[in-house]
């Protein structure tokens, strides 16, 4: 009996951590932005432009793998612009794990990265760069580098990509691992992505893969008229909600739940290491 009642615990237990990894799907309307608030500027950047080159799929045993991960977890689970989709499938994932998770690098699901931080889980990655519905040739601007594998996808949409990372040697191994790729249309900055990238705002959409309590001010101010935002919103080491912001006019924006997603901390301290 004991056994039994522990047996439906575990049940429910999974049913419920179930739903809050599916809970990301279905839209749902509203006016209010999350809390917004100023803080005092930390410093430091370093910047890094990439050359240009064009990455390869010839050798990439990784090929079918990548195909599957498309086909199962990507538009079997509601995905649908092909171009998204297209670019899911291009971007070669397994050169932004670290060498110990490549043969898990096409699994749908987040993986470490060192430092504490993680390679969001392609789903997560493909419903956001759906969600922010950019076109050839627009701006976007990334906060939270991280491996470098969202501002791939981004760039493989034929956008011109400007991400910023925290983590120093986060920042300067992506830049260098994107600029060997031959992902000529992405900048990096190491810096506290709180205060966007002034100089070169104003973004048609701007993508934030770190998890804030509040929506940074700078951010949506940075935003283009019509420019998207897609940002989780929520407290620490629990589950966050996914939002997508659209600034209606100077003041005016309008944001919209996509559901409950789990994402690391926004932090604030600018980190050399
Ligand atoms: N987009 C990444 C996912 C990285 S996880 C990828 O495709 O791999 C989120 C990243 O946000 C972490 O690397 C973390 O260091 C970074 N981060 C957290 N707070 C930040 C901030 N205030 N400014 C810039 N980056 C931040």
């Amino acid at each position: 009996m004991r056994e039994r009642t522990t047996t439906f615990i575990h049940s429910l237990l999974s049913i419920v951590i179930l739903s809050i990894v599916v809970y990301g799907c279905s839209p749902s309307t509203g006016t209010d932005i999350p809390g917004t608030q100023t803080i005092a500027p930390l410093s430091t950047s370093i910047e890094t432009s990439i050359p240009t080159a064009t990455p390869m799929a010839e050798d990439d045993p990784f090929v079918e793998a990548r195909q599957r991960l498309v086909e199962e977890g990507i538009i079997g689970m509601g995905i649908s612009d092909p171009l998204v989709i297209e670019a899911m499938g291009r971007t070669p994932r397994h050169l932004f794990v670290p060498e110990d998770y490549v043969n898990m690098a096409y699994v749908n699901h987040p993986l470490p990265i060192g430092y504490g931080q993680t390679i969001s889980q392609p789903y997560i990655v493909a419903l956001m760069t759906q969600e922010l519905g950019v076109h050839e040739g627009d701006r976007v601007l990334e906060i939270g580098t991280g491996s470098g594998y969202q501002a791939a996808v981004l760039a493989e949409l034929g956008v011109e990509v400007f991400t910023i990372e925290i983590i120093g040697a986060l920042a300067e191994a992506a830049a260098e691992r994107l600029s060997n790729l031959g992902y000529d249309k992405v900048q990096v900055r190491h810096a506290d992505g709180y205060f966007g990238w002034e100089e070169e705002a104003p973004f048609d959409a701007i993508i934030v893969t770190a998890a804030p309590d509040h929506v940074p001010e700078p951010l949506l101010e940075q935003l283009t008229i019509g420019g998207v935002m897609v940002i989780p919103v929520g407290p620490v080491g629990w589950f966050q909600e996914l939002w997508r912001i659209r600034r209606i006019d100077g003041a005016n924006f309008r944001s919209e739940s996509l559901g409950g997603v789990t994402f690391v901390p926004f932090t604030r301290e600018v980190r050399d290491e």
